[in-house]
């Protein structure tokens, strides 16, 4: 069976963040680490959300008990950076998601940061 993946690519799940959520790689652009960290809120992976978290900015934990939001879709507006040679990253998105019956959107410009050849999540500004 083959699950389209949630964040939006129209790849396979398997062929697109699956290998990141497993750890099987690890993202090489901050775009590919962008959309596997949406998906993993999608299926409510914390483990990877809290790995792919810089140290500085990372909560404790992630609770998704309380959390009643359907998410619906990913558009990456903007990316600054983020490539395979660079050591800093912006990624402006919208994602969508359904909450008490209502359609809503986050806007958001992530900030990334790369520490050991690996790519992490810093923080994010919304308006
Ligand atoms: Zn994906």
């Amino acid at each position: 069976m083959t699950i389209i993946c949630p964040c939006s690519s129209t790849k396979n799940y398997a062929e697109c963040c699956q290998p990141f959520h497993d750890g099987a790689h690890f993202p090489v652009t901050t775009e590919a680490l962008m959309r596997s960290r949406y998906s993993a809120y999608v299926v409510q992976n914390a483990d990877y959300l809290l790995a792919t978290w810089h140290k500085a900015t990372r909560p404790k934990q992630l609770d998704f008990s309380e959390d009643n939001a359907t998410w619906q879709k990913l558009n990456i507006l903007h990316i600054k950076k983020g490539g395979v040679k660079d050591e800093k990253g912006r990624v402006e998105f919208n994602a969508f998601y359904v909450q008490d019956g209502e359609t809503r959107l986050i806007h958001e410009i992530s900030r990334f940061k790369k520490v050991a050849e690996r790519w992490f999540y810093v923080d994010g500004v919304l308006d």
